[in-house]
């Protein structure tokens, strides 16, 4: 049997594990899958661009838009049973390839993202497919329309390979929440990806897709990129258009970027960002040249990172964060300051009442927001002859009972008896929390935090318990309610039982300033040692076993599921 192979060679330095990763010889999954032999095992490297491969490899011709998108749909066709990250898959890729193909021979431009696979969260809307945002309510509705974000994709010629999974309107942190069902860790099937964005997440762990879009209103693109050890970039608030993303809590809502390497989360944030006129939120900054600054490992001096001050939010080390999730936070920080970084803690005394605080506020925006679906203007309909009938009907059968508490919840804050003593309180922590980020961030270049405090937990651990799913949040709802950009990245594994389990770390930044999270992120990544890059792999996971050589930096993933006898 296959299990003693995978012995992932991981970030011993970093964890300050006295032992290496046992893989565990054991393992009780329902198909039990074994590989014939190993071709390649996993010999570690630092993750490379995939985008910035896919580009130099179709431009000089040394593979063609059509193989990459081939490899890619394979993988999705024998790992989407299993992982199920896509509520749907687009059925023209192959076509859009060969057209980018065609560009080529003819000499013409292609864009920066030409032949890169994209997976959307189905919160964004897209005209030619459905978009469903998670919802029974909204289950067969198609958008007139493409949100911004991927009119923008498709014109710096991304192939959209399909829509991910999500918690109902992006409500949730495990994408249990889905009314169509569960996607599973590609690390670990018996565990949830996180969420809102699981999909998103799973999709570009399992190797699916080259990149994905996600949306964060409260962590849900760093939490799941965290769950399932990927990267996960939220902008500042008002960087990317909103403009097609159903709106779950407007002031806190931002489209994300997810990618197996910093430098393409970076290419893809820069190629959806921007103003537009289609939200009046969008900023009007001017956005700046991130992907200057994803140059290769030997261009970087001895101390990259040399005078940049870190400042660790102490609050988020202390009670109630696995342990091993602070220990792999201490491995990234002591890397850090291998690099030159300048670390001290840093106390956010607020940092504790953003979670009430986050509550109350997406709840309320969620209840004004998800009162258009009446069943006259979208999706699914309840027939009454009784108007009251055809709102309420359309309502009760539409959405689930998570989107229902929270739909209560705010409509209680915003009533009159108690608007004073919840939401207005509410928006008084929220001006706390900015400035308490604003006093960090002036004396700090960035902060730290876990990016969850703990690694993924088991599906239907924490279904039933919507608090604990809830405090679950409290790593990232500050950042949006102080509107701030934050990137998430691997830094280790955590043991749980016989699985071992990636986790994030999460680096915020001031307000636009992407452009400095995404050069510490990458030179973070890109100094990392061979034990530590194991954690960039695709999942080696019994149940799902990937067999990787990334000796090619495409992550040439040759896999094999073989049934067990
Ligand atoms: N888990 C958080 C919530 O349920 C955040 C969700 C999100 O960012 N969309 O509100």
């Amino acid at each position: 049997m296959l299990s003693s192979v995978q012995n992932p060679r991981v970030l011993l330095l970093h964890c300050r594990r006295s032992k290496p990763f046992h893989h565990h010889h054991h393992h009780h999954h329902s198909k039990s899958i074994h590989a014939a032999s190993l071709a390649h095992p996993i010999s570690a490297s630092i993750p490379t661009s995939q985008i910035q491969t896919i580009q130099k490899s179709i431009l000089s011709r040394e593979k063609t838009t059509r193989q990459f998108a081939e490899e890619f749909l394979n993988r999705l066709r024998l790992t989407e049973p299993h992982v199920k990250s896509f509520l749907h898959v687009s059925e023209t890729v192959l076509n859009e390839a060969d057209e980018i193909d065609r560009k080529i021979d003819r000499n013409e431009d292609i864009g920066p993202l030409a032949g890169v696979l994209v997976a959307v969260k189905d919160n964004i809307c897209t005209a030619d497919m459905p978009s469903t945002a998670g919802s029974k309510l909204l289950e067969n509705y198609r958008p007139p329309y493409d949100a911004t974000a991927v009119k923008k994709l498709k014109e710096s010629g991304a192939i959209i390979v399909g829509k991910t999974n999500l918690d109902e309107f992006g409500m949730g942190s495990t994408t249990e929440g889905s009314a169509y069902h569960v996607t599973a860790n590609p690390w670990n099937l018996e565990y949830v990806p996180g969420g809102s964005s699981g999909g998103s997440a799973a999709a570009v762990s399992a190797r699916q897709c080259v990149v994905s879009l996600g949306s964060d209103t409260g962590g849900s693109v760093r939490q799941p990129a965290s769950f399932c050890g990927v990267v996960g970039l939220k902008p500042t608030y008002g960087r990317v258009s909103r403009y097609g993303l159903v709106a779950y809590a407007s002031s806190l809502d931002v489209i994300g970027c997810i990618g197996t390497s910093v430098a393409d989360a970076g290419i893809l944030l820069q190629s959806i960002c921007g103003h537009d006129n289609l939200d009046a939120t969008s900023s009007k900054r001017e956005v700046s040249d991130f992907t200057s600054q994803f140059i290769s490992k030997d261009y970087f001096e001895s101390q990259p990172l040399k005078g940049l001050r870190v400042g660790v939010i102490s609050e988020t080390l202390g009670d109630g964060v696995d342990q091993e999730v602070v220990s792999s936070i201490r491995g990234a920080i002591s890397h850090l300051e291998e690099l030159g970084c300048t670390v001290t803690e840093v106390s956010l005394p607020s940092f504790s009442l953003g979670l009430p605080a986050y509550f109350v506020l997406a709840s309320s925006e969620s209840s004004s927001n998800l009162s258009r679906y009446d069943g006259i203007r979208y999706g699914n309909q309840t027939v009454s002859d009784e108007l009251s009938a055809v709102y309420g009907g359309s309502r009760a059968n539409g959405f689930g009972p998570e989107v229902k508490r929270r739909i209560l919840m705010g409509t209680y804050a915003l009533s009159a008896g108690y608007y004073d003593a919840y939401y207005k309180r509410a928006q008084q922590v929220r001006t706390v929390v900015q400035k308490s980020f604003k006093a960090a961030l002036d004396v700090h270049d960035i902060l730290i935090s876990p990016a969850a405090p703990s690694a993924a937990y088991k599906i239907g651990e924490k279904k039933n318990d919507p608090l604990a799913m809830y405090a679950g949040d409290i790593m990232t709802v500050n950042v949006n309610m102080a509107g701030l950009p934050a990137l998430v990245l691997p830094c280790g594994f955590v043991k749980d039982g016989s699985a071992s389990l990636p986790v994030g770390f999460q680096m915020i930044g001031s307000a636009f300033d992407e452009e400095k999270l995404l050069k510490v992120g990458h030179i973070f990544e890109q100094t990392l040692q061979d034990m530590v890059v194991a954690m960039y792999h695709p999942p080696w996971n019994p149940g799902l076993l990937f067999l990787t050589s990334m000796a090619d930096p495409l992550v040439t993933v040759v896999f094999a599921i073989v049934k067990a006898a």
